[in-house]
């Protein structure tokens, strides 16, 4: 596959040539899974933005694709390869045209499929994982003189972090950020891919973090959430520490968010995904504490039966969680709880299955996600000779949706009535209506006079809730301090639009 030359590594030394070529760089990036991969797929375009290339919405036409990939679900990876199969016509289209198209793959499949993919998919110019998009630009280097036809594959797990090679972000996403602290994962439940695909555990120093969300902040951010495949397993370099936890020592995360809370601008820290069994005390008393913690919580539990913990690996029984979740409601009466759930583990009986309906009847969940055990490749569970047939976890999975939806729906009615600050976020998809979250991560509609649109997005403002539905609340604004752009010059006790 002979590299077309790009721009940007000719040698003609023409500066306004390559300036002008580099504005004209089309990145598409499609982010699949999880918000880690969100964050990452934003720091790509960082990492890339120096070379030219400016984030567009379709891939037909683009100079380069990049497919940030997730491995949990089932088929991830036959899902890749068919997205592929359709972009290259798209690349093919483009060379027809006389440029070309850089086709990458990232995130977890690209981590745990790596050389198979160039493989079978030979149009993939590029395949990097995780932990190198650092990496990127010397990648695209390496690509473009690339004469016979290899891709360039980058797949390590390098001893430097690639936080410390990235750099700083180039624009606010909006009034809500995501800001990574934690990666990777050492506890190997048996049922999950992250401990192969994204290494493991890596904590940012605490320095570096508030220096990220003091920029965010800078330019508008209000409201963090910080991110780790098991973040409240944080225990980052105090500030004025040494690398090896010397000297100022480590911090948890309970002590980050006190440290960011300080921020002033910040009004809103929320921190997922987090496991039970790095509930410490610090994080708890946070909750109850520090007034910038969003009262919601995601704490994923998996199932409700003791035996079936035990072969999941999550080292916490039932009574464990039950407890964790009582100590944190002594903390922060009005928490919000949110879980993940695995129905349909190998072995998992109707007994282990209502130990955790049961369970979830003795918590009650704000929300929820919830799965079909899907056996991964290179898993101990993958292999365990008594995997369940389809449709008993489809049943199963069906009883547990419904009682969760149940719970979910009663939450969300509670609130029917109360006035909630919301921060708005972006406008909603009717005209006139902008969507926020309340501290309780609920998504709320908000009727609002379409003049005043652009002036009340990104703020925090009260909102009475009007109405509930399964996942989301619908309200009008109750205050309107600066009346007089859309509001005729009054104050009104209740704007709609
Ligand atoms: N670190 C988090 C924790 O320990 O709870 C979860 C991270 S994982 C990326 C997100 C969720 O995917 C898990 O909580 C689990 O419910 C689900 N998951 C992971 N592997 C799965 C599998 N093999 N089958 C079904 N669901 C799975
Ligand atoms: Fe996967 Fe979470 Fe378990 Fe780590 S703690 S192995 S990320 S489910």
């Amino acid at each position: 596959m002979a590299k077309q030359p790009r721009s940007e590594l000719r040698r003609d030394g023409d500066r306004t040539e390559q300036v002008s070529e580099k504005i004209r760089k089309r990145l598409f990036i499609k982010t699949y899974g999880c918000q880690m991969n969100v964050y990452d797929s934003a720091r790509m375009t960082d990492v890339l933005a120096p070379l030219g290339y400016q984030v567009v919405d379709s891939p037909r036409g683009a100079d380069m694709v990049i497919l940030n990939t997730c491995h949990i679900r089932e088929k991830a990876a036959e899902k890749v390869f068919s997205e592929l199969g359709r972009l290259r016509a798209f690349k093919q289209e483009r060379r027809d045209q006389g440029g070309d198209m850089l086709l990458a793959v990232a995130g977890c499949v690209a981590q745990a499929e790596g050389e198979e993919i160039l493989r079978r998919a030979p149009q993939v110019d590029i395949v990097f994982g995780p932990q190198t998009y650092h990496r990127l630009p010397e990648m695209v280097a390496r690509a473009a003189r690339a004469a016979d036809g290899r891709g360039v594959l980058d797949i390590d797990f390098p001893v430097d972090s690639k936080f410390d090679h990235l750099p700083e972000e180039a624009a606010a996403p909006g009034p809500a950020a995501f800001v990574s602290v934690q990666e990777g994962c050492d506890k190997f439940c048996s049922f999950c891919v992250v401990p192969y695909t994204r290494g493991a555990e890596y904590s940012r120093p605490a320095a570096a973090v508030i220096a990220e969300a003091r920029r965010l902040v800078a330019a508008g951010v209000r409201e963090i959430t910080l991110l780790g495949q098991n973040v409240n397993a944080y225990h980052g370099e105090a500030p004025g520490g040494t690398p090896n936890g010397t000297g100022g020592g480590t911090w948890g995360l309970g002590r980050l968010i006190r440290a960011l809370a300080e921020i002033d601008g910040l009004e809103r820290l929320r921190y997922t995904t987090s496991h039970p069994r790095d509930m410490d005390d610090e994080l708890i008393a946070a909750h109850g504490e520090e007034e910038k913690l969003m009262p919601y919580l995601h704490l994923p539990v998996q199932s409700g039966s003791d035996r079936i913990l035990a072969a999941m690996n999550r080292r916490h029984t039932a009574a464990d969680y039950l407890r964790i979740v009582e100590r944190l409601r002594q903390a922060r009466p009005d928490l919000a709880l949110s879980s993940d759930f695995i129905v349909g583990f190998p072995g998992e009986s109707d007994r282990d299955f209502a130990d955790t309906l049961k369970l979830i009847q003795d918590v009650g969940f704000a929300q929820a996600y919830s799965f079909k055990y899907s056996p991964r490749p290179g898993t101990p569970a993958a292999v365990e000779d008594s995997q369940l047939a389809e449709p008993v976890k489809a049943e199963r999975l069906a009883g547990l949706q419904q009682l969760l939806g149940a719970q979910a729906l009663a939450f969300n009615a509670a609130c029917v009535g109360r006035d909630l600050p919301v921060l708005l976020e972006r406008p909603g998809r009717k005209a006139g209506q902008l969507v926020g979250r309340s501290p309780f991560m609920q998504s709320v509609h908000v009727g609002v006079p379409e003049v005043a649109m652009a002036r009340l997005a990104g703020r925090i403002l009260p909102v009475r809730i009007d109405s509930a539905h399964p996942n989301s609340l619908a309200g009008s604004l109750l205050v309107d301090d600066a009346p007089q752009a859309a509001a005729g010059g009054r104050t009104m006790a209740r704007i709609t639009a």
